[in-house]
C-alpha cells in the first residue's frame, strides 16, 4: 500500500450527508450540466481518473481482491474506457430535442420530446467490481446532465478510499460527491429523496433500498444477481465450452454477477464434461490456484466461511479442489457432482442464492425439457448460457426460459457488448443500462407542446356549457 501511496478509509460523518446532497442540488441548479459539451468534458475527466491512476487502482484491487491487474484490465478497465468512449460519442446526438411523429389532428401545436436530466442521483454499487461497476453507472449518469452521490461498497476500502481521494481531482464537488460509508452511511442516503437511483448489489438490500425510497418516492434502477445456468446440450464443442465456463466461473474467485453458477449437463455428457474440467484446470492454474497470481481471494472472512459451510454441507462428490482457508480467504476452484435442487449448493436455508465463489455444481438431466424445468422452477436469471451448436436445441432454451442476457456458446462477454442494454428480469433486477440505455435511464423524456390561440376555432367545443347544440356539432 505505501507503494503506491493508498489513502487510508474513512465513512463520511453522518451529519456531512445532507450538505452533499444540497452541494450536489446546488451545481445540479447552476444549469453547468444543460450544456453537451461540459458533459463530455466530464466523461472525458473520468477516463483520465481511470488511465492516470491504474497502477493505484492495481494495487487497492491487489489488496482488497488479490486479483491480477491484467483481469482488471479484462473485466473492468477495458470494457470501461469502451463505454465511456461510446457515452462521449452518443451524448450529442441523443440529447437533441425530438419532435413526435406526425399526426394530423396534433402537427399544429408542435409536439416534442425534450430530454432533460432527471437532477440529483444517487450511484450505489457493490464490491466485486469497483471500477466498472461505478463508472459506467457514474458516466451514464452524466452524460444524461446529472449530478451524482456515488456510494462504493466498504467491503473493499483500499478502492473506495481511492475513489474519495482522486474524484474530487478530476471533477467538481458539486457535481460528483464520493459518500464513503457501510449500512449507516447508505441508510442516511436513502432518508433523502432523489431523482433517481441506480443500485447494484444483493437481492437481499435491493429490498431495503427499495422500501427507503418506496418512502421519498424516489424511482430506482436495480441490477442485482441470481443463479445464471449453463446449459449443455447435443453436439457442443466440450473443448471451447469448457475453458469458457471455468473462465467465468473462476475470473474474480466466482465474484461476479454473470458468472454461470451451475452448469446443467445430460447424463450421457457427464463424465466427460469432468474430464475436460480436469484437463483444464491445470492449464489455466499451473502450479495450483493457491499459489497462482491468476486466481484472486474471497473479498472477506465472513464470505469465505460462508463458501465453506455451503461445501461442508452439499450432498454432492467433489471432484475437484474443494479446500478452503478462511484465515486466507481463500477458496479452491471447486466442481461438485450429483447436486440436485435442494442441495446446499442450489437453496441456502431454504432461499435460492447465488454461489458468488468459485464453486461449480453439476446437476445432470436425462434431456432438454427436464433442463428447461429445472430453470424455470427457479427465479429469472441475470444471465443464461446455452452450449450447443444445435440450433434447434439453442432455440428451444432460449423460447422457453427467461433472463436478464442469454449468450449462446460463451459466457459473460454480453457485459461489454457494444449497443445492446444490460440488465435483469424480475429478481435479477429491474431497468437496463449500457451506452444509450444509461443515457436513457436518467433522462426525464419532458413532452411539450405549444398552442396557439388561433385553434379555438378547432377546439372551442372543449369548453363548457356543454349544450345539446354543442353534441350535434
Ligand atoms: P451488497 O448488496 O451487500 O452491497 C451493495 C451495496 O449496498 C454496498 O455499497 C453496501 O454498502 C450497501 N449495503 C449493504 N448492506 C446494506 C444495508 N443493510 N442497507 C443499505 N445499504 C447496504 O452486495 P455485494 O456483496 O457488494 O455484491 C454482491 C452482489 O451484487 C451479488 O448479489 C451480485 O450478484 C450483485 N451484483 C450485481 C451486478 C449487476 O450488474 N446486476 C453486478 C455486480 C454484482
Amino acid at each position: 500500500a505505501t507503494e503506491h501511496k493508498l489513502p487510508t478509509f474513512a465513512p463520511m460523518p453522518l451529519e456531512d450527508i445532507a450538505k452533499v446532497r444540497e452541494e450536489l442540488q446546488r451545481g445540479f441548479a447552476s444549469g453547468k450540466t444543460r450544456s453537451v459539451a461540459w458533459r463530455r468534458a466530464q466523461i472525458l475527466a473520468l477516463v483520465y481518473l481511470i488511465k492516470d491512476n491504474i497502477d493505484r487502482f492495481n494495487a487497492a484491487l491487489a489488496l482488497d481482491l488479490g486479483r491480477s491487474p491484467l483481469e482488471t484490465h479484462i473485466a473492468e478497465v477495458g470494457p470501461t474506457l469502451d463505454e465511456l468512449r461510446v457515452l462521449y460519442d452518443g451524448v450529442a446526438k441523443w440529447a437533441k430535442t425530438e419532435s413526435a411523429p406526425f399526426s394530423t389532428a396534433w402537427f399544429p401545436m408542435k409536439p416534442q420530446i425534450r430530454k432533460e436530466p432527471k437532477g440529483v442521483v444517487l450511484v450505489i454499487t457493490p464490491f466485486n467490481y469497483v471500477i466498472t461497476l461505478s463508472m459506467c453507472p457514474i458516466a451514464g449518469a452524466l452524460a444524461a446532465g446529472c449530478t451524482v452521490a456515488f456510494k462504493p461498497s466498504e467491503q473493499t476500502p483500499h478502492a473506495s478510499a481511492l475513489f474519495a481521494e482522486l474524484m474530487p481531482k478530476y471533477v467538481d464537488t458539486d457535481v460528483v460527491r464520493v459518500v464513503n460509508g457501510a449500512i449507516p452511511e447508505t441508510t442516511k442516503l436513502l432518508e433523502y429523496q432523489w431523482d433517481h437511483i441506480m443500485y447494484t448489489g444483493s437481492g437481499r438490500v435491493a429490498r431495503i433500498v427499495l422500501t427507503a425510497a418506496a418512502k421519498t418516492l424516489s424511482p430506482v434502477t436495480t441490477e442485482l444477481g441470481g443463479k445464471s445456468p449453463a446449459i449443455f446440450g447435443p453436439r457442443c464443442n466440450l473443448k471451447t465450452s469448457v475453458r469458457r465456463v471455468l473462465w467465468a466461473k473462476f475470473a474474480n474467485s466466482g465474484q461476479t454477477c454473470i458468472a454461470p453458477d451451475y452448469a446443467i449437463v445430460p447424463k450421457s455428457l457427464e463424465l466427460d464434461f469432468i474430464d475436460e474440467i480436469r484437463r483444464v484446470l491445470p492449464e489455466f492454474y499451473p502450479d495450483g490456484a493457491e499459489r497462482s497470481s491468476s486466481f484472486s481471494r474471497i473479498v472477506s472472512f465472513r464470505g469465505t466461511a460462508r463458501l465453506h459451510a455451503l461445501l461442508q454441507n452439499t450432498k454432492g462428490e467433489t471432484v475437484c479442489g474443494g479446500r478452503v482457508d478462511v484465515e486466507a480467504r481463500f477458496v479452491e476452484p471447486t466442481v461438485v457432482r450429483g447436486v440436485g435442487g435442494d442441495d446446499s449448493l442450489m437453496s441456502e436455508y431454504a432461499v435460492i442464492l447465488e454461489l458468488f465463489g468459485p464453486i461449480l455444481p453439476i446437476v445432470t438431466v436425462d434431456d432438454v425439457d427436464e433442463a428447461i424445468a429445472f430453470v424455470k422452477a427457479r427465479d429469472h436469471p441475470l444471465a443464461l448460457y446455452v452450449f450447443s451448436e444445435d440450433k434447434e436445441f439453442q432455440q428451444k432454451i432460449i423460447e422457453s426460459t427467461q433472463s436478464g442476457g442469454v449468450l449462446v456458446n460463451d459466457t459473460m462477454v454480453h457485459f461489454a457488448a457494444y449497443g445492446v442494454p444490460f440488465g435483469g428480469i424480475g429478481p435479477s433486477g429491474s431497468g437496463q443500462y449500457k451506452g444509450k440505455y444509461s443515457f436513457d435511464m436518467f433522462t426525464h423524456l419532458r413532452t411539450v407542446l405549444v398552442s396557439a390561440s388561433w385553434l379555438d376555432i378547432i377546439l372551442s367545443g372543449r369548453y363548457p356549457p356543454f349544450s345539446a347544440a354543442k353534441a350535434r356539432k
